[in-house]
């Protein structure tokens, strides 16, 4: 598996060095960093940035064991929810997570840098996990457990329970993983 995480207009590319960093230590996939990428969506939509129009922007995986989740600080939408955390689009193998709810409004710098790595993390896993065809997982400590807030964010692990890994280890993708 390849996965490149690209950092979208004015996300800071350490942070998203920090994010592949820590990913590398749980999944055994290959995780770059991509030079950032200007989207200019936002200031449209009362502020919001529909997320499929960032998923047409990003480059489209050649193979199927190659994604690209885009990380951006725009508040993310998609027709019949207010806002989400992130979206996938599993035909493209590419993903977006906005950073943008899921900073502390409280707490000292370090502690918000920290939970913002994590959470962000927890999203780009997320999304990477629906590009693999994942679905919603009930288990609320699993990466792939819905969050309708933070609080189901900060609940979860940034990993895959043993069900989700089983289905991941099944896909095409991890059949060969030279390719
Ligand atoms: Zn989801
Ligand atoms: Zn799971």
């Amino acid at each position: 598996m390849r996965l490149t995480l690209m950092p979208l207009d004015s996300v800071p590319a350490p942070l998203v060095k920090k994010v592949a960093a820590r990913l590398r230590r749980i999944v055994p996939w290959t995780i770059k960093t991509s030079p950032p990428l200007t989207c200019q969506l936002g200031g449209k939509q009362q502020g919001q940035v529909d997320a499929r129009e960032v998923l047409l922007l990003l480059p489209e995986g050649e193979r199927h064991n190659v994604l690209t989740v885009g990380i951006t600080d725009d508040d993310l939408m998609v027709p019949g929810l207010d806002f989400v955390y992130g979206h996938a689009m599993p035909e493209r193998r590419t993903g977006v997570v906005s950073l943008h709810r899921l900073q502390s409004v409280s707490g000292p710098p370090a502690a918000r840098q920290k939970a913002l790595l994590e959470r962000a993390c927890k999203e780009v896993l997320h999304e990477a996990g629906h590009v693999l065809d994942l679905v919603h997982c009930q288990d609320f400590t699993c990466v792939m457990h819905y969050s309708q807030t933070l609080h189901d964010t900060d609940a979860k692990r940034c990993a895959f329970c043993p069900k989700c890994l089983i289905d991941l280890s099944r896909m095409p993708e991890n059949a060969d993983r030279s390719r």
